[in-house]
């Protein structure tokens, strides 16, 4: 399946130009139906409400934890008040981790000289002996250093590893894979090379004290023996000017960090239902979940608001679209998609995976959707050439075909679903993003609404349209 997926996907990007050149004639009404909502969703601040609400009622969400069944039953609330035909809730079960005690963990320099120091552990990070622990650091500028780094046997028994790679800041948020992988992948590195434990620059672009939290990688199972975390980038800075120092640094730690057993979450679900090809569902979502270390607003209580905020737009307008419009919050992203693959699943049970014509979301902060990027079938393409046309008014340029829908749209899409993009702007948004900074005064509600006319406008056309977005036969190449 994601062999033919790819080779369709090099195909559609090789004859884009082509695929220019054809028009796609809109609907007369459908085009002016979008436009009414679009300055319906322009003067509205729903999305803003909507975000206020989950970030100040419900709070910190983590996954699996009682604050995010809080939020799910906030979420069942909010859209059966708003009116949506069948809210409901599908649970999944998930490995709750937990930092433990408090977000603010024990961090510190111990020589040279003492300071504290301002960091945080990943998700998955095992604690520390209760006592806590310290160690020599071994200093390593980037993960490749780390991963190339073979010496003398036993070189890293029972020190503290420290991997210093930084992240650029762009607006497509390009830098934060990269930056990622020793986020991911370092405590494996340390682990098997003796070490007590990890520490990383915070992945990130902010210049504050506050450290980046986020979940290491497990592919195959394995779990951390050791605590693993994210340190400031200002201390990350410090500890770099010590160590070029010559001088021999000592740190010290104490944290509480683990896993806790298996627990409930769940997605919650509600449609529009279509009023020509009910089965037929264009899925739109955010995620409910957040960090424990702040509110989540930009990640992703501004999603839930701008989607929930356009999904109800659309409802209220009295024109119903010819397919249903799915709404999902899903819950567990954070945590590795795990709501998003159980929703995935569930379909492919249900049988319902192939009516899901095409999907998006939002989870990339508030700022303006400046781009409209896709992932279908090339025939598709100059339907969303007539689509953007209508949405240029908004500042938006239209993208490529290769991207992707958004973290949980990714096992739909592998299982074959098309997917499509509103690109915000995210110059500033790993500024803010896994850290405590993440809270609503961070968001304009000028530049969500903005976001909301985008996405109504998009929903709309998709779930009023009869496109078959998927690649077509001529346009695969099987084996
Ligand atoms: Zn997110």
């Amino acid at each position: 399946m994601l062999r033919t997926l790819a080779v369709a996907v090099l195909l559609s990007t090789a004859s884009w130009a082509g695929a220019q050149d054809e028009t796609y004639t809109l609907d007369e009404e459908t085009v002016e139906i979008a436009h009414e909502l679009a300055e319906t969703a322009l003067d509205s601040d729903l999305a803003w409400r909507i975000t206020r609400s989950l970030t100040t009622e419900i709070g910190p969400r983590l996954a699996g934890t009682p604050q995010e069944e809080r939020a799910r039953e906030w979420a069942v609330a909010k859209l059966k008040s708003l009116a949506f035909d069948n809210v409901r809730v599908e649970p999944f079960e998930l490995d709750l981790w937990t930092r433990g005690r408090s977000i603010y963990e024990e961090v510190a320099i111990t020589a040279p000289y003492p300071q504290e120091v301002y960091g945080i552990s990943l998700g998955g990070a095992a604690a520390t002996p209760e006592q806590g622990l310290e160690a020599e650091l071994a200093f390593f500028d980037s993960f490749d250093d780390l991963l190339a780094f073979e010496g003398v046997e036993d070189a890293l028994e029972g020190k503290l590893v420290f991997v210093n790679d930084r992240m650029v800041a762009a607006r497509g948020g390009e830098g934060y894979g990269w930056a990622n992988r020793k986020r991911r992948e370092a405590w494996r590195e340390a682990e098997d090379r003796g070490a007590v434990g990890v520490l990383i620059r915070s992945v990130g672009t902010s210049s504050n004290r506050f450290a980046h939290t986020g979940m290491m990688g497990f592919p195959d199972g394995r779990l951390p023996e050791i605590p693993a975390l994210a340190v400031s980038a200002p201390d990350a800075d410090q500890i770099q000017r010590v160590h070029e120092s010559g001088q021999t640094l000592r740190m010290r730690l104490r944290t509480y960090a683990g896993w806790r057993g298996e627990v409930l979450s769940g997605n919650v679900i509600a449609d529009i239902e279509g009023a020509e090809a009910p089965e037929e569902v264009v899925i739109i979502g955010a995620h409910l979940d957040s960090w424990d270390t702040a509110t989540g607003a930009l990640d992703d209580g501004a999603g839930v608001g701008i989607v929930t905020a356009a999904a109800r737009l659309i409802a209220e307008s009295g024109h119903r679209p010819r397919r249903t419009i799915r709404l999902v919050l899903f819950g567990s992203e954070e945590v590795g998609l795990v709501g998003a693959r159980a929703y995935a699943n569930a379909r492919l049970r249900d049988g319902t995976l192939e009516n899901h014509v095409i999907g998006s979301e939002s989870d990339f902060g508030a700022r303006k959707v400046w781009r409209l990027s896709s992932n279908v079938g090339e025939h598709a393409l100059p339907f969303f050439t007539a689509m953007h046309r209508e949405m240029q008014h908004l500042g938006i340029v239209r993208g490529g075909n290769e991207g992707g829908g958004g973290p949980d749209m990714i096992p739909l899409q592998y299982m074959g679903m098309p997917v499509a993009r509103l690109e915000q702007n995210g110059e500033d948004y790993f500024e803010f993003h896994h850290t405590p900074n993440d809270t609503l005064d961070k968001i304009s509600p000028e530049e969500m609404a903005q976001n909301v006319a985008a996405w109504v406008m998009f929903t709309w056309f998709l779930a009023d349209s009869e496109m078959d977005f998927r690649p077509q036969s001529e346009e695969t190449v099987s084996e």
